[in-house]
Formats: C-alpha cells, sequence, structure tokens
C-alpha cells in the first residue's frame, strides 16, 4: 500500500539531471503506460530525441502536429507555397482557397515596420520621478551605448537599442518609472537580446533615477513591429454583391461586439500560428501580442477590417505585431523549421512578418467567407424549398414540415415534397 502511495508522487528531486530513458521509466511507471505507449513517445522521427533534450527541460519525447502546405498565395506579386504546422481540419484548405479567390484580384500586397521591439525596465521608490524620467532623457544616449555594447553582431548588422522612452505609470504601489528601450532585432524575433540589454542597463536607470529596478523584460505587445496585408477581391471571385455585402456585415457585427471580435481574431491566428509554429518561432508571444494590439483602445476588437470599395469589389486589410525571427531560439536548430523556412524562401524576418500575416488575413476571409455564404446560400435554399412544398400542396403548418424536411435532407425536389406530403398525411390524419 505504502509502495503504491509512493509511486504516484509527483515530486521528483533532479528529474531534470535523469537520462530520457529514466524520466520515461518513472513517467511509466506513474501512469501505467503500456510499452507501446512508451515507445511511441520515444519514436521522434526527424526532431532526434537527443536534440529535443537539448531543447527544453525534462524530456520524455517528442509531440507530432500535421505539417500541410497553403497553395495560391501571391505576394507582393511573388508566388510562395505556406507550410503549416496544426491539428484543425479545414485551415490549410481555407487558406488555399482564399489565397485563389485573392489571386483574381492581383494576390496580397504587405508593408512592414522596422523589426524593433520594446524592452521595459521597471523602476520603483523614486521620491521624483518626474525629474527622474527627464534624467533618463538626458542620459539617453549612454543607455543605449551600453545596451548596444551587449550584442555587438546585432549591431554590426544595422540593429540594436536605437531610441528610448521614459513614462510614469501610476499603481496600486505608488508611481513607477518604466524606461522604455526600443531595439532593432533585425532578423531575430529579439527576447534574449532584448533582455539582455534591458538587465544590463538596469543598474545605470538605478544610479539616474535614486529608485530601484525590479523587472527588465521586454513587451510582447510589439507596436513598434508590425506587418500588414492587405488585398482587394473582384466581387464576382467573392461569390457576388451579396456574398460581399454578408463579408462587410459579419465584419461590422466583430468590430461591434468583443464576443464575436475573439473568435474573428481567432480565424485570423489559426492562419499566421500555424506558420509561426512551422517556423518554430514563439507563438504565445505572437498570440499575446495580437490580443493585446485588439484591445489597444481599451475595447477590444478586430485586427482586421472588411469594405466594399467603390467598384463594390472586396477589400480587406490586416495590421498586427509580428515578432517572428528567421534567426536565434529554435529556428535554425529544428529540422523541420529549417525546411519550412527553406520552402517559404523568405530573406528576412520582415518578409516572414509580412507573409504570415498575410495567411493571417487569408484565414479570416475564408472563414467569413464560409459563414456569410453558407448563410446565404441556406436562406436561398430554404426559399427554393418552401417554392417547392406549396407548388407540392402544402398548406398552413405543413409548408414549413415540408420545407425543413427537404432542407435537412438537401433534397429540394418537387418529387421529394410530394413524397413526405403523402407521408406526413398518412400518419396524421
Ligand atoms: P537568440 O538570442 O537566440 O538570437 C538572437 C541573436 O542572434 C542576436 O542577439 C544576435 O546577436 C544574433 N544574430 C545573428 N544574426 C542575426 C541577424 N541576422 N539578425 C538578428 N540577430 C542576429 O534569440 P532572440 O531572438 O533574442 O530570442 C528569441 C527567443 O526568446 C525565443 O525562443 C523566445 O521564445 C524566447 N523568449 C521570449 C520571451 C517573450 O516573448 N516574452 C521571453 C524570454 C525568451
Amino acid at each position: 500500500m505504502k509502495c503504491q502511495t509512493m509511486s504516484k508522487i509527483s515530486a521528483f528531486a533532479g528529474f531534470y539531471k535523469l537520462p530520457v530513458k529514466e524520466r520515461l521509466r518513472i513517467v511509466k511507471e506513474f501512469a501505467n503506460l503500456t510499452d507501446e505507449e512508451t515507445s511511441l513517445l520515444t519514436n521522434t522521427g526527424s526532431l532526434s530525441i537527443e536534440l529535443a533534450d537539448r531543447m527544453i527541460e525534462n524530456v520524455v519525447g517528442a509531440f507530432p502536429v500535421p505539417l500541410g502546405i497553403a497553395v495560391n498565395f501571391l505576394i507582393n506579386k511573388r508566388d510562395y507555397l505556406i507550410p503549416m504546422a496544426i491539428e484543425e481540419p479545414s485551415v490549410v484548405a481555407a487558406a488555399s482557397y482564399a489565397a485563389k479567390m485573392a489571386r483574381e484580384g492581383g494576390g496580397f500586397h504587405t508593408t512592414s515596420t522596422s523589426p524593433v521591439m520594446i524592452g521595459q525596465i521597471q523602476a520603483v521608490n523614486i521620491k521624483d520621478p518626474y525629474r527622474a524620467r527627464m534624467a533618463v532623457y538626458g542620459y539617453k544616449e549612454d543607455i543605449l551605448k551600453k545596451a548596444n555594447e551587449q550584442d555587438p553582431v546585432l549591431v554590426s548588422l544595422g540593429g540594436g537599442a536605437k531610441d528610448l522612452d521614459a513614462k510614469i505609470i501610476h499603481t496600486p504601489s505608488g508611481p513607477m518609472l518604466i524606461t522604455e528601450l526600443h531595439v532593432d532585432c533585425r532578423d531575430a524575433m529579439g527576447a534574449n537580446a532584448v533582455n539582455t540589454m534591458a538587465e544590463a542597463v538596469a543598474p545605470m536607470i538605478e544610479r539616474i533615477t535614486g529608485g530601484r529596478v525590479y523587472l527588465r523584460i521586454i513587451s510582447n505587445l510589439a507596436t513598434k513591429r508590425l506587418a500588414r496585408a492587405y488585398v482587394t477581391i473582384p466581387k464576382e471571385a467573392v461569390g457576388g454583391e451579396e456574398v460581399v455585402q454578408g463579408i462587410v456585415q459579419a465584419y461590422h457585427f466583430a468590430a461591434s461586439d468583443p464576443y464575436r471580435a475573439a473568435t474573428h481574431n481567432k480565424g485570423i491566428l489559426n492562419g499566421a500560428i500555424a506558420v509561426v509554429i512551422a517556423t518554430c518561432n514563439d507563438h504565445r508571444a505572437i498570440e499575446a501580442g495580437a490580443h493585446a494590439y485588439a484591445a489597444r483602445t481599451g475595447h477590444y476588437t478586430t485586427l482586421s477590417s472588411w469594405e466594399k470599395d467603390r467598384n463594390g469589389d472586396l477589400t480587406g486589410s490586416l495590421e498586427m505585431p509580428m515578432a517572428v525571427g528567421t534567426i536565434g531560439g529554435a529556428i535554425r536548430t529544428h529540422p523541420i523549421a529549417k525546411i519550412a523556412l527553406k520552402i517559404l524562401g523568405v530573406k528576412s524576418a520582415n518578409e516572414l512578418a509580412e507573409v504570415i500575416t498575410t495567411v493571417g488575413l487569408a484565414q479570416n476571409l475564408g472563414a467569413l467567407r464560409a459563414l456569410a455564404h453558407e448563410g446565404i446560400q441556406r436562406g436561398h435554399m430554404r426559399l427554393h424549398a418552401r417554392n417547392i412544398a406549396i407548388a407540392a400542396g402544402a398548406t398552413d403548418e405543413l409548408i414549413d414540415v415540408v420545407t425543413d424536411q427537404m432542407v435537412k435532407e438537401r433534397k429540394i425536389r418537387m418529387d421529394r415534397a410530394k413524397e413526405i406530403l403523402e407521408q406526413y398525411r398518412k400518419t396524421k390524419p
């Protein structure tokens, strides 16, 4: 009995120091795994167990996710194949379909800001925070120099700490002076680089402000690292004027209601995150940034906009923070991420950010069109079925009975309407 209780304890000192095999043995015993189950865990495919063990802690296996290729993408007049790692069905198909519609209007177009991330340094217990803020600005060049000394590689590539801001925030713990480093991260996502810089300048900030520094960390609300994508699709390619109208109204619903906006943005992230994962970028960073950006006015709303242009065509745009890299983190370690980047053929982190944002916009279009179009189609089908039911002789409440049955069966025909009527009359004289 004692032994059984012992085997269910999850507190293992030094679990991280054990070899993978030993960890696996413990987990197997704890969870009563079969030999087949443990061998599935260690059968890690292209990500060797040794490499996985170097990437994170306490490794016992790897977790495979399907990798699909979205086709038809034309971005800034260049064709791309898009690797997407995702478990959800329909996403890759919807992205490909939306990209096909977009081709009819010349494809997608993109822009982006410089790849600048914000690193925050929190200083507290400052007697005169407004004077301290001015002092931080006064020492700007020294602070930036100190930050840049931490990353000569990044500086040699034209990146590094370029500017700073200082703001006072009022909190339940009193006023705080937040210094924000603006770091051009070039082709890196930049969290490690920025955190290192923020830590290095912290003692200087303490000296300048007379306060105490606590947090020194990157912000995932990357408002200085935005990617944008836009597209115009001829109304015929979308499915006609009514579908354009339906999509615009679906967008207006989302833009006005946070409950719908969350799902609208989830659709965007379905596409974007699948590419972020395929390239082994940090999807938590992108998701956190996306939602914070969607709520930046104090009201959570959509990341994208959809309009009908002067020709009656559909035009959509998406702007979102996109802190992704083509170097750094696990990007050049993970064998599949390297292949995904090769398939994409992107030359810089900015290009990758723009492609990912485009996939987000395409996914959004695919979802909105399905919602608007299906709704419209169903409406049409119902109207048609109702006419047939009446023509077959249905009256009063029988019109709805026959209509519902035909729509349910997707068999909207006179002979079927007559059959349903007959059956109904037999059972209910
Ligand atoms: P990194 O430190 O591995 O690589 C960046 C470094 O690569 C740069 O500092 C530079 O010295 C060098 N480099 C070489 N060629 C470069 C080029 N062309 N462009 C830019 N830099 C080049 O990684 P990172 O990008 O600083 O950090 C990313 C990692 O940090 C991710 O794994 C992420 O998950 C993790 N992380 C994220 C957060 C967060 O988002 N809040 C916090 C901590 C860590």
